[in-house]
């Protein structure tokens, strides 16, 4: 079971992730995700199956379009293999085939979160609305409504307060649908642990960004939270433990 897992999960994680990268270039634009074909974005020219082969194509075509020869971004074929990897990651780190199979398609969504803020700084309400959706299923696994409930709320709920009274200028509608959703995945604990991971990585990594540009730069949450909730999702039981253990020690 084990073994085929890990020849399963990646190859799967390839092809989710060549779909990912669709999503990126499609969801934002508002254009359909599902039955308009893949074409070459410079000339126009529908894809043949050989050009659709995760990865290897790019290889094989050296970053080229086989009709007019412009220059294929090699986001492509990283966003491919992360994703892969992020699935072969589940497979190792997760012991039930439900908690594999959720933690992958919730680090799928994560990754478009991630590089679709990062490009556009929104977050589309499709990918809300997806990661809301797995989590709601997830329940029906988990069974702990009383964990993942007021998940939902806890960051969500005095985040859109601060939303309404700054008029949208401290913190994104985006980003808030995306805490909410994410919240109802990993339950009030590890959200929390999440958004302070996020937090934390951002403060570091946008102050020395703004510092050596010597420019104001807007904060795109996305990417920050979306490390957090996976970093919590791999780690965060432990952390919690870690943490509670600590609080408890002298009493
Ligand atoms: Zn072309």
């Amino acid at each position: 079971m084990d073994l085929l897992l890990y020849i399963i999960m990646p190859v799967y994680g390839l092809i989710v992730g060549s779909f990912i990268g669709v999503c990126i270039g499609r969801v934002p634009a508002g254009e359909d995700i599902i039955r308009a074909p893949s074409r070459c974005p410079d000339c126009g020219r529908r894809l043949t199956p050989f050009e659709l082969i995760p990865v290897f194509s790019w290889l094989a075509l050296r970053g080229k379009c086989r009709g007019c020869g412009v220059r294929i971004s090699p986001r492509y074929p990283l966003i491919e293999l992360a994703n892969g990897l992020l699935w072969l990651l589940c497979a190792r780190c997760f012991a039930t085939l439900p908690a594999i199979i959720t933690a992958a398609l919730a680090l799928s969504l994560l990754l478009a979160v991630a590089v679709t803020d990062g490009q556009t700084g929104r977050i589309p309400d499709g990918y809300c609305i997806a990661l809301a959706v797995l989590a709601a299923a997830n329940l029906f696994v988990t069974r702990a409504p009383f964990d993942a409930l007021p998940g939902a709320v806890v960051l969500s709920l005095p985040l859109f307060a601060v939303y309404q009274i700054s008029g949208g200028r401290a913190i994104g509608g985006g980003d808030i649908k995306f805490l909410a959703a994410t919240g109802l995945l990993l339950g009030w604990k590890l959200i929390l642990l999440a958004f302070a991971i996020a937090c934390v990585i951002a403060t570091a990594i946008h102050g020395v960004r703004v510092l050596k540009q010597n420019a104001s730069h807007k904060l795109r949450l996305g990417p920050y939270m979306a490390v957090g909730v996976a970093i919590a999702m791999f780690v965060g039981d432990r952390v919690v433990a870690w943490y509670v253990g600590l609080l408890t020690m002298y009493n």
